[in-house]
Protein backbone atom coordinates (compact mmCIF):
# COMPACT_ATOMS: atom_id res chain seq x y z
CA UNK A 1 0.00 0.00 0.00
CA UNK A 2 1.15 3.68 -0.98
CA UNK A 3 1.91 5.86 2.16
CA UNK A 4 -0.75 8.36 2.41
CA UNK A 5 1.75 11.22 0.98
CA UNK A 6 1.97 8.86 -1.96
CA UNK A 7 -1.46 9.16 -2.23
CA UNK A 8 -2.09 12.46 -1.62
CA UNK A 9 0.31 13.23 -4.35
CA UNK A 10 -1.76 11.40 -7.05
CA UNK A 11 -4.91 13.46 -6.54
CA UNK A 12 -2.81 17.17 -5.86
CA UNK A 13 -1.72 17.77 -9.76
CA UNK A 14 -5.18 17.54 -10.81
CA UNK A 15 -6.49 19.39 -8.21
CA UNK A 16 -4.48 22.69 -8.17
CA UNK A 17 -5.27 22.71 -12.09
CA UNK A 18 -9.04 22.31 -11.62
CA UNK A 19 -8.85 25.41 -8.87
CA UNK A 20 -6.03 27.75 -9.94
CA UNK A 21 -2.74 28.81 -8.21
CA UNK A 22 -4.64 31.08 -5.88
CA UNK A 23 -6.88 28.76 -4.07
CA UNK A 24 -4.02 26.03 -4.49
CA UNK A 25 -1.47 27.97 -2.30
CA UNK A 26 -3.57 29.63 -0.24
CA UNK A 27 -5.88 26.36 1.23
CA UNK A 28 -4.58 23.31 -0.07
CA UNK A 29 -0.33 23.53 -0.09
CA UNK A 30 0.03 23.70 3.51
CA UNK A 31 -2.55 20.61 3.88
CA UNK A 32 -0.61 17.03 4.92
CA UNK A 33 -1.69 14.13 5.00
CA UNK A 34 -1.72 12.07 8.53
CA UNK A 35 -2.82 8.58 8.11
CA UNK A 36 -5.69 6.23 6.68
CA UNK A 37 -8.05 4.26 8.45
CA UNK A 38 -10.87 2.03 6.90
CA UNK A 39 -13.02 4.72 6.21
CA UNK A 40 -11.14 7.90 6.94
CA UNK A 41 -8.78 9.70 5.20
CA UNK A 42 -7.14 12.26 7.86
CA UNK A 43 -5.11 15.35 6.99
CA UNK A 44 -3.65 17.97 9.01
CA UNK A 45 -4.96 21.52 8.09
CA UNK A 46 -2.63 24.77 9.39
CA UNK A 47 -6.20 26.67 10.88
CA UNK A 48 -9.59 26.56 11.95
CA UNK A 49 -10.37 28.96 9.38
CA UNK A 50 -8.41 26.81 6.59
CA UNK A 51 -10.91 23.76 8.23
CA UNK A 52 -13.80 25.62 7.36
CA UNK A 53 -12.77 27.06 3.85
CA UNK A 54 -11.77 23.57 3.09
CA UNK A 55 -14.43 21.81 4.18
CA UNK A 56 -16.72 24.06 2.87
CA UNK A 57 -15.47 24.51 -0.75
CA UNK A 58 -12.89 21.99 -1.54
CA UNK A 59 -14.06 18.62 0.37
CA UNK A 60 -16.83 17.52 -1.17
CA UNK A 61 -16.18 18.71 -4.70
CA UNK A 62 -12.75 17.92 -5.52
CA UNK A 63 -11.02 15.99 -2.84
CA UNK A 64 -13.45 13.11 -1.52
CA UNK A 65 -14.40 12.32 -5.24
CA UNK A 66 -10.82 12.21 -6.17
CA UNK A 67 -9.77 9.68 -3.09
CA UNK A 68 -12.76 7.66 -3.32
CA UNK A 69 -12.15 7.02 -6.99
CA UNK A 70 -8.04 6.47 -6.72
CA UNK A 71 -8.93 4.10 -4.24
CA UNK A 72 -12.22 2.53 -5.42
CA UNK A 73 -13.81 3.08 -1.82
CA UNK A 74 -15.61 5.50 -0.18
CA UNK A 75 -13.32 7.61 1.35
CA UNK A 76 -14.42 10.10 4.56
CA UNK A 77 -12.06 13.29 4.72
CA UNK A 78 -11.67 14.42 8.61
CA UNK A 79 -9.45 17.62 8.66
CA UNK A 80 -7.78 17.82 12.23
CA UNK A 81 -5.53 20.77 14.01
CA UNK A 82 -2.38 20.29 15.05
CA UNK A 83 -3.58 19.62 18.75
CA UNK A 84 -5.63 17.45 17.33
CA UNK A 85 -3.09 15.47 16.43
CA UNK A 86 -1.63 15.06 19.70
CA UNK A 87 -4.27 12.11 20.39
CA UNK A 88 -3.35 10.67 17.33
CA UNK A 89 0.45 10.36 17.90
CA UNK A 90 0.27 10.02 22.04
CA UNK A 91 2.70 7.68 21.99
CA UNK A 92 1.39 6.41 25.70
CA UNK A 93 -1.77 5.40 23.20
CA UNK A 94 0.56 3.93 20.51
CA UNK A 95 -0.58 0.15 20.59
CA UNK A 96 1.67 -1.09 17.22
CA UNK A 97 4.30 -1.96 19.83
CA UNK A 98 1.83 -3.51 22.45
CA UNK A 99 1.00 -7.00 20.40
CA UNK A 100 0.67 -10.21 22.10
CA UNK A 101 3.40 -12.02 21.57
CA UNK A 102 2.60 -15.32 18.97
CA UNK A 103 4.07 -18.29 21.21
CA UNK A 104 2.16 -21.17 22.64
CA UNK A 105 1.69 -20.00 25.63
CA UNK A 106 -0.51 -16.92 24.37
CA UNK A 107 -2.78 -19.18 22.12
CA UNK A 108 -5.99 -20.17 23.62
CA UNK A 109 -7.00 -23.68 22.73
CA UNK A 110 -10.08 -24.79 22.18
CA UNK A 111 -11.80 -27.73 19.99
CA UNK A 112 -11.83 -25.32 16.68
CA UNK A 113 -8.42 -25.14 16.65
CA UNK A 114 -7.44 -28.18 18.87
CA UNK A 115 -6.08 -29.93 16.27
CA UNK A 116 -4.29 -27.52 14.24
CA UNK A 117 -2.02 -26.45 17.67
CA UNK A 118 -1.31 -30.41 18.72
CA UNK A 119 0.30 -31.02 15.03
CA UNK A 120 1.97 -27.12 15.44
CA UNK A 121 3.24 -28.22 18.86
CA UNK A 122 4.43 -32.00 17.42
CA UNK A 123 6.42 -30.27 14.91
CA UNK A 124 7.97 -27.68 16.71
CA UNK A 125 9.10 -30.54 19.15
CA UNK A 126 10.19 -32.63 16.49
CA UNK A 127 10.70 -30.61 13.01
CA UNK A 128 11.40 -32.68 9.91
CA UNK A 129 9.43 -36.23 11.78
CA UNK A 130 6.59 -37.81 11.03
CA UNK A 131 4.34 -35.04 9.98
CA UNK A 132 5.86 -33.40 7.06
CA UNK A 133 4.38 -31.08 5.47
CA UNK A 134 2.12 -29.95 7.80
CA UNK A 135 -0.76 -27.75 5.99
CA UNK A 136 -2.75 -25.46 8.14
CA UNK A 137 -5.74 -24.25 6.63
CA UNK A 138 -8.69 -21.89 7.21
CA UNK A 139 -10.70 -18.60 6.75
CA UNK A 140 -8.47 -15.22 7.46
CA UNK A 141 -8.02 -14.36 11.15
CA UNK A 142 -7.81 -17.34 12.83
CA UNK A 143 -4.74 -18.31 14.40
CA UNK A 144 -2.79 -19.54 11.48
CA UNK A 145 -0.07 -17.05 10.89
CA UNK A 146 0.34 -17.15 15.10
CA UNK A 147 0.86 -20.57 14.72
CA UNK A 148 3.62 -20.53 12.58
CA UNK A 149 5.40 -17.86 14.75
CA UNK A 150 4.78 -20.06 17.86
CA UNK A 151 6.55 -22.79 15.97
CA UNK A 152 9.67 -20.53 14.93
CA UNK A 153 9.67 -19.53 18.77
CA UNK A 154 9.49 -22.80 20.07
CA UNK A 155 12.77 -24.34 17.70
CA UNK A 156 14.60 -20.95 18.42
CA UNK A 157 14.05 -21.64 22.23
CA UNK A 158 15.56 -25.32 21.76
CA UNK A 159 18.06 -24.52 19.18
CA UNK A 160 19.18 -20.55 18.74
CA UNK A 161 21.14 -21.72 15.93
CA UNK A 162 17.99 -23.37 13.68
CA UNK A 163 17.97 -21.46 10.33
CA UNK A 164 14.56 -20.95 10.35
CA UNK A 165 12.70 -19.65 6.82
CA UNK A 166 9.78 -17.54 7.17
CA UNK A 167 8.05 -15.98 4.13
CA UNK A 168 4.47 -15.77 2.77
CA UNK A 169 3.55 -17.16 -0.65
CA UNK A 170 3.79 -13.52 -2.55
CA UNK A 171 6.78 -12.41 -1.43
CA UNK A 172 8.43 -15.58 -2.78
CA UNK A 173 7.19 -15.06 -5.98
CA UNK A 174 8.49 -11.30 -5.84
CA UNK A 175 11.70 -12.35 -4.61
CA UNK A 176 11.89 -14.97 -7.48
CA UNK A 177 11.38 -11.85 -9.98
CA UNK A 178 13.91 -9.90 -8.53
CA UNK A 179 16.54 -12.80 -8.84
CA UNK A 180 15.81 -13.32 -12.20
CA UNK A 181 15.92 -9.97 -13.04
CA UNK A 182 19.29 -9.24 -11.00
CA UNK A 183 20.67 -12.81 -11.66
CA UNK A 184 21.00 -13.35 -8.68
CA UNK A 185 19.55 -16.41 -8.78
CA UNK A 186 22.12 -18.79 -6.43
CA UNK A 187 21.38 -16.01 -3.36
CA UNK A 188 17.49 -17.01 -3.87
CA UNK A 189 17.85 -20.46 -3.68
CA UNK A 190 20.64 -20.44 -1.18
CA UNK A 191 18.29 -18.67 0.80
CA UNK A 192 15.92 -21.04 0.69
CA UNK A 193 17.17 -24.82 0.04
CA UNK A 194 19.43 -24.76 3.12
CA UNK A 195 16.60 -23.67 5.14
CA UNK A 196 16.75 -26.05 8.50
CA UNK A 197 12.94 -25.30 9.13
CA UNK A 198 10.57 -23.84 5.88
CA UNK A 199 7.53 -21.45 7.26
CA UNK A 200 5.45 -20.34 4.01
CA UNK A 201 2.60 -18.09 5.11
CA UNK A 202 -0.71 -18.00 2.23
CA UNK A 203 0.95 -20.35 -0.08
CA UNK A 204 -2.54 -19.94 -2.04
CA UNK A 205 -0.70 -16.87 -3.54
CA UNK A 206 1.72 -18.93 -5.19
CA UNK A 207 -1.31 -20.13 -7.35
CA UNK A 208 -1.21 -19.72 -11.17
CA UNK A 209 2.28 -18.51 -11.56
CA UNK A 210 4.13 -21.02 -13.67
CA UNK A 211 7.64 -20.20 -13.07
CA UNK A 212 7.12 -19.64 -9.03
CA UNK A 213 5.67 -23.20 -8.86
CA UNK A 214 8.70 -24.63 -10.75
CA UNK A 215 10.89 -23.02 -8.13
CA UNK A 216 9.10 -23.59 -5.23
CA UNK A 217 9.04 -27.26 -6.17
CA UNK A 218 12.84 -27.79 -6.33
CA UNK A 219 12.92 -26.29 -3.33
CA UNK A 220 10.36 -28.11 -1.42
CA UNK A 221 11.81 -31.27 -2.80
CA UNK A 222 15.35 -30.51 -1.91
CA UNK A 223 14.14 -29.75 2.18
CA UNK A 224 11.48 -32.87 2.05
CA UNK A 225 14.88 -35.09 0.83
CA UNK A 226 16.65 -33.72 3.61
CA UNK A 227 14.12 -34.29 6.16
CA UNK A 228 14.01 -30.51 6.70
CA UNK A 229 10.62 -29.69 8.29
CA UNK A 230 7.91 -27.45 5.72
CA UNK A 231 4.72 -25.65 7.24
CA UNK A 232 2.35 -23.99 4.66
CA UNK A 233 -0.62 -22.23 5.53
CA UNK A 234 -3.67 -21.21 3.24
CA UNK A 235 -7.16 -20.02 3.48
CA UNK A 236 -7.97 -23.05 1.29
CA UNK A 237 -7.45 -26.75 0.72
CA UNK A 238 -4.80 -27.95 -1.86
CA UNK A 239 -7.65 -28.93 -4.00
CA UNK A 240 -9.46 -25.81 -3.51
CA UNK A 241 -6.47 -23.54 -4.67
CA UNK A 242 -7.66 -23.76 -8.56
CA UNK A 243 -4.31 -23.27 -10.14
CA UNK A 244 -1.82 -25.00 -7.81
CA UNK A 245 0.10 -27.24 -9.76
CA UNK A 246 -0.91 -31.29 -9.62
CA UNK A 247 2.24 -32.37 -8.56
CA UNK A 248 2.62 -29.90 -5.66
CA UNK A 249 -1.45 -30.46 -5.05
CA UNK A 250 -0.30 -34.22 -4.35
CA UNK A 251 2.89 -33.57 -2.18
CA UNK A 252 0.86 -30.95 0.20
CA UNK A 253 -2.24 -33.98 0.76
CA UNK A 254 0.60 -36.17 1.75
CA UNK A 255 1.88 -34.33 4.70
CA UNK A 256 -0.87 -33.49 7.67
CA UNK A 257 -3.77 -31.77 6.71
CA UNK A 258 -4.56 -29.67 9.74
CA UNK A 259 -7.81 -27.66 9.80
CA UNK A 260 -8.50 -24.92 12.23
CA UNK A 261 -12.28 -23.29 12.70
CA UNK A 262 -13.78 -20.47 14.34
CA UNK A 263 -13.85 -20.69 17.74
CA UNK A 264 -16.80 -21.59 19.90
CA UNK A 265 -18.74 -19.58 22.71
CA UNK A 266 -16.05 -20.75 25.58
CA UNK A 267 -12.88 -20.39 23.41
CA UNK A 268 -13.74 -16.91 22.61
CA UNK A 269 -14.86 -15.53 25.96
CA UNK A 270 -11.28 -16.86 27.27
CA UNK A 271 -9.77 -15.27 24.01
CA UNK A 272 -11.28 -11.81 25.26
CA UNK A 273 -10.16 -12.55 28.60
CA UNK A 274 -6.56 -13.06 27.67
CA UNK A 275 -6.19 -10.15 25.53
CA UNK A 276 -7.58 -7.78 28.21
CA UNK A 277 -5.56 -8.65 31.08
CA UNK A 278 -2.76 -8.06 28.60
CA UNK A 279 -3.74 -4.94 28.87
CA UNK A 280 -5.10 -4.97 32.59
CA UNK A 281 -8.11 -4.16 31.40
CA UNK A 282 -11.24 -5.75 33.74
CA UNK A 283 -13.93 -6.51 31.43
CA UNK A 284 -17.08 -7.70 33.21
CA UNK A 285 -17.92 -10.98 32.25
CA UNK A 286 -21.45 -9.97 31.12
CA UNK A 287 -19.69 -7.77 28.50
CA UNK A 288 -17.25 -10.33 27.43
CA UNK A 289 -19.98 -12.58 26.60
CA UNK A 290 -21.97 -9.65 25.10
CA UNK A 291 -18.97 -9.59 22.47
CA UNK A 292 -18.01 -13.36 21.95
CA UNK A 293 -21.73 -13.33 21.40
CA UNK A 294 -21.49 -10.54 18.46
CA UNK A 295 -17.66 -11.69 17.08
CA UNK A 296 -18.21 -15.29 15.66
CA UNK A 297 -15.85 -15.50 12.88
CA UNK A 298 -12.76 -14.38 13.64
CA UNK A 299 -10.54 -14.22 16.28
CA UNK A 300 -8.53 -10.55 15.28
CA UNK A 301 -11.52 -9.12 15.35
CA UNK A 302 -12.28 -9.90 18.81
CA UNK A 303 -8.47 -8.82 19.30
CA UNK A 304 -9.39 -5.54 17.49
CA UNK A 305 -12.70 -4.97 19.85
CA UNK A 306 -10.42 -5.53 23.17
CA UNK A 307 -7.50 -3.37 21.81
CA UNK A 308 -10.14 -0.18 21.01
CA UNK A 309 -12.09 -0.27 23.97
CA UNK A 310 -8.80 -0.04 26.24
CA UNK A 311 -8.27 3.06 24.11
CA UNK A 312 -11.46 4.84 24.56
CA UNK A 313 -11.35 3.28 28.09
CA UNK A 314 -7.95 4.89 28.87
CA UNK A 315 -8.65 7.99 26.49
CA UNK A 316 -12.23 9.17 27.74
CA UNK A 317 -12.24 7.33 30.89
CA UNK A 318 -15.45 5.36 29.68
CA UNK A 319 -16.08 2.21 31.60
CA UNK A 320 -15.49 -1.43 29.40
CA UNK A 321 -19.37 -1.53 29.54
CA UNK A 322 -21.75 -3.44 27.31
CA UNK A 323 -22.57 0.39 25.95
CA UNK A 324 -18.71 1.02 24.70
CA UNK A 325 -18.67 -2.90 23.32
CA UNK A 326 -21.52 -1.56 21.26
CA UNK A 327 -19.59 1.35 19.90
CA UNK A 328 -16.54 -0.28 19.00
CA UNK A 329 -18.02 -3.43 17.47
CA UNK A 330 -20.24 -1.09 14.90
CA UNK A 331 -17.41 0.66 14.13
CA UNK A 332 -15.22 -2.27 13.67
CA UNK A 333 -17.99 -3.95 11.46
CA UNK A 334 -18.31 -0.75 9.64
CA UNK A 335 -14.14 -1.15 8.81
CA UNK A 336 -15.08 -4.77 7.36
CA UNK A 337 -17.20 -3.35 4.37
CA UNK A 338 -14.81 -0.83 3.68
CA UNK A 339 -11.47 -3.03 3.38
CA UNK A 340 -9.86 -0.91 0.87
CA UNK A 341 -9.95 -3.34 -2.22
CA UNK A 342 -7.68 -0.85 -3.95
CA UNK A 343 -6.81 -0.72 -7.74
CA UNK A 344 -2.73 -1.28 -6.57
CA UNK A 345 -3.79 -4.73 -5.22
CA UNK A 346 -5.81 -6.28 -7.57
CA UNK A 347 -2.65 -4.72 -10.41
CA UNK A 348 -0.01 -6.21 -8.55
CA UNK A 349 -2.16 -9.63 -8.21
CA UNK A 350 -2.76 -9.64 -11.75
CA UNK A 351 1.28 -8.92 -12.71
CA UNK A 352 2.35 -12.06 -10.39
CA UNK A 353 -0.29 -14.40 -11.91
CA UNK A 354 0.84 -13.17 -15.48
CA UNK A 355 4.16 -12.82 -15.06
CA UNK A 356 4.28 -9.07 -16.04
CA UNK A 357 5.21 -5.79 -14.32
CA UNK A 358 3.04 -2.95 -13.35
CA UNK A 359 4.53 -1.06 -15.40
CA UNK A 360 3.96 -2.80 -18.18
CA UNK A 361 0.35 -2.94 -17.53
CA UNK A 362 0.44 0.92 -16.73
CA UNK A 363 2.38 2.03 -19.98
CA UNK A 364 0.91 2.21 -23.71
CA UNK A 365 2.65 -0.78 -24.85
CA UNK A 366 0.30 -3.68 -27.00
CA UNK A 367 2.60 -6.80 -26.79
CA UNK A 368 -0.19 -9.42 -26.84
CA UNK A 369 1.15 -11.16 -22.86
CA UNK A 370 0.78 -7.45 -22.01
CA UNK A 371 -2.88 -6.43 -23.08
CA UNK A 372 -4.11 -9.39 -21.64
CA UNK A 373 -2.62 -8.76 -18.34
CA UNK A 374 -4.20 -5.11 -18.90
CA UNK A 375 -7.52 -6.65 -19.65
CA UNK A 376 -7.23 -8.88 -16.76
CA UNK A 377 -6.99 -6.03 -14.56
CA UNK A 378 -9.35 -4.11 -15.62
CA UNK A 379 -11.87 -7.10 -15.35
CA UNK A 380 -11.29 -8.05 -12.05
CA UNK A 381 -11.56 -4.44 -10.99
CA UNK A 382 -14.69 -4.25 -12.46
CA UNK A 383 -15.49 -7.45 -11.40
CA UNK A 384 -14.37 -6.82 -7.17
CA UNK A 385 -15.34 -2.60 -7.14
CA UNK A 386 -18.04 -0.45 -7.87
CA UNK A 387 -15.84 1.63 -10.44
CA UNK A 388 -17.62 2.77 -13.45
CA UNK A 389 -15.66 1.69 -16.69
CA UNK A 390 -15.18 5.26 -17.37
CA UNK A 391 -13.34 5.50 -13.91
CA UNK A 392 -11.35 2.43 -14.81
CA UNK A 393 -10.26 3.41 -17.86
CA UNK A 394 -8.89 7.02 -16.50
CA UNK A 395 -6.65 4.47 -13.90
CA UNK A 396 -5.11 2.97 -16.89
CA UNK A 397 -3.95 6.39 -18.93
CA UNK A 398 -6.97 7.95 -19.55
CA UNK A 399 -8.48 5.39 -22.00
CA UNK A 400 -11.29 5.33 -23.63
CA UNK A 401 -14.82 3.64 -21.78
CA UNK A 402 -15.20 1.67 -24.83
CA UNK A 403 -11.43 0.27 -24.47
CA UNK A 404 -12.43 -0.78 -21.19
CA UNK A 405 -15.95 -2.83 -22.36
CA UNK A 406 -13.89 -4.44 -24.99
CA UNK A 407 -11.68 -5.46 -22.08
CA UNK A 408 -14.20 -6.68 -20.25
CA UNK A 409 -15.68 -8.94 -22.88
CA UNK A 410 -13.00 -10.45 -24.08
CA UNK A 411 -11.56 -11.70 -20.63
CA UNK A 412 -15.02 -12.75 -19.98
CA UNK A 413 -14.96 -14.76 -23.28
CA UNK A 414 -11.55 -16.32 -22.48
CA UNK A 415 -13.25 -17.45 -19.34
CA UNK A 416 -15.81 -18.86 -21.18
CA UNK A 417 -14.02 -20.93 -23.40
CA UNK A 418 -11.08 -21.74 -21.46
CA UNK A 419 -11.42 -23.65 -18.25
CA UNK A 420 -7.38 -22.48 -17.22
CA UNK A 421 -7.84 -19.52 -17.42
CA UNK A 422 -11.43 -18.95 -15.40
CA UNK A 423 -9.33 -20.96 -12.62
CA UNK A 424 -6.63 -18.20 -12.90
CA UNK A 425 -8.78 -15.37 -12.96
CA UNK A 426 -10.95 -17.16 -9.95
CA UNK A 427 -7.46 -17.15 -7.59
CA UNK A 428 -6.72 -13.68 -8.60
CA UNK A 429 -10.32 -12.59 -7.43
CA UNK A 430 -10.14 -14.64 -4.71
CA UNK A 431 -6.75 -13.58 -3.24
CA UNK A 432 -7.92 -9.84 -3.95
CA UNK A 433 -10.92 -10.68 -1.32
CA UNK A 434 -9.44 -12.31 1.46
P1 LIG B 1 -4.53 -15.87 10.23
O1 LIG B 1 -3.07 -16.02 9.90
O2 LIG B 1 -5.23 -17.19 10.33
O3 LIG B 1 -5.24 -14.92 9.34
P2 LIG B 1 -3.51 -14.70 12.66
O4 LIG B 1 -2.58 -15.78 13.09
O5 LIG B 1 -2.90 -13.49 12.06
O6 LIG B 1 -4.63 -15.27 11.69
O7 LIG B 1 -4.42 -14.32 13.91
C1 LIG B 1 -5.09 -13.09 14.01
C2 LIG B 1 -4.95 -12.56 15.42
O8 LIG B 1 -5.72 -13.36 16.28
C3 LIG B 1 -3.53 -12.62 15.92
O9 LIG B 1 -3.24 -11.46 16.65
C4 LIG B 1 -3.50 -13.85 16.81
O10 LIG B 1 -2.60 -13.70 17.88
C5 LIG B 1 -4.93 -13.90 17.31
N1 LIG B 1 -5.36 -15.27 17.57
C6 LIG B 1 -5.88 -16.14 16.67
N2 LIG B 1 -6.20 -17.30 17.24
C7 LIG B 1 -5.88 -17.18 18.55
C8 LIG B 1 -5.97 -18.05 19.68
N3 LIG B 1 -6.45 -19.28 19.58
N4 LIG B 1 -5.52 -17.58 20.87
C9 LIG B 1 -5.04 -16.35 20.98
N5 LIG B 1 -4.93 -15.48 19.97
C10 LIG B 1 -5.34 -15.88 18.75
MG1 LIG C 1 -2.01 -15.06 8.37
Amino acid sequence: MDSVYDLWRQITPSLHEEIGDTAYNVWIKDMQPVEMTAKDFVIKVPSTMHREVIAGRFVAEYIRPKLSSLLGIDMDVRLVLEDEMEKINNPSLDLSDQNFEYTFDNFIVGSANRFAHAAAQAVAQNPGGSYNPLFIYGPSGLGKTHLLFAIRDHILRQDPGKNIVYIKGDQFTNELIEAVSKSSMVEFRNKYRYADVFLMDDVQFIGGKVSTQEEFFHTFENLYQDHKQIVLTSDRLPKEINTLEERLRSRFENGLLADIQPPEFETRVAIIKRKAAFFNLDIPDTTCEFIANKIKNNVRQLEGVVKKMNVMCMMDKEKPTIATATAVIREIENDVEALPVTIERIVDEVCRALEVTPEDVYSRRHAAPISLARQACMYCIRETTNLSYDEIGSNFGGRDHTTVIYAVQRIQSLIDQKPDFRALIQDIVNNVRS
